[in-house]
């Protein structure tokens, strides 16, 4: 991972073998940063990505291990406990060109990752909602 900082912008660059969701957190650790959004574009060749359901309040997740271009990559950094707390949704094109989406539990750069991050100024807390079963914002 390298980085530059323009005023409140980041231009974050993954490279090959990286994980986003670890990488953003590592970031976020990094450059204090405690409330953000993040998008992004790249290539990825694994990933996780799963679904809520809102009946067993459980995410059903699946594994997908093919190459695969980021068609989008959107999502924010809040805290949670006195850590950030990174919340990243992704839609993924095969060869085919086909498209999956879900919530975002681990994607690995398989050539480079394009992200950009936006700091904002303040923070969000999170707190788990039993009614719902997801750590919702706080405020
Ligand atoms: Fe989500």
């Amino acid at each position: 991972m390298i980085y530059k900082k323009f005023n409140n912008k980041y231009i974050v660059r993954l490279n090959v073998g990286e994980d986003i969701v670890e990488s953003v957190k590592k970031f976020a650790q990094e450059e204090n940063i405690r409330f953000g959004t993040v998008t992004g574009i790249g290539a990825i060749n694994k990933a996780k990505i799963g679904l809520f359901n809102t009946e067993t309040k459980e995410y059903q997740s699946t594994i997908l291990e093919e190459d695969m271009e980021i068609v989008s990559l959107a999502g924010n950094i809040t805290e949670m406990n006195g850590e950030p707390y990174i919340h990243l949704h992704i839609a993924l094109a095969n060869s085919e060109h086909n498209v999956k989406a879900g919530h975002l539990n681990m994607a690995v750069i398989s050539a480079t990752g394009e992200i950009i991050i936006e700091a904002i100024d303040g923070y969000v807390d999170r707190e788990f909602d039993d009614d719902i079963g997801l750590n919702l914002l706080k405020f």
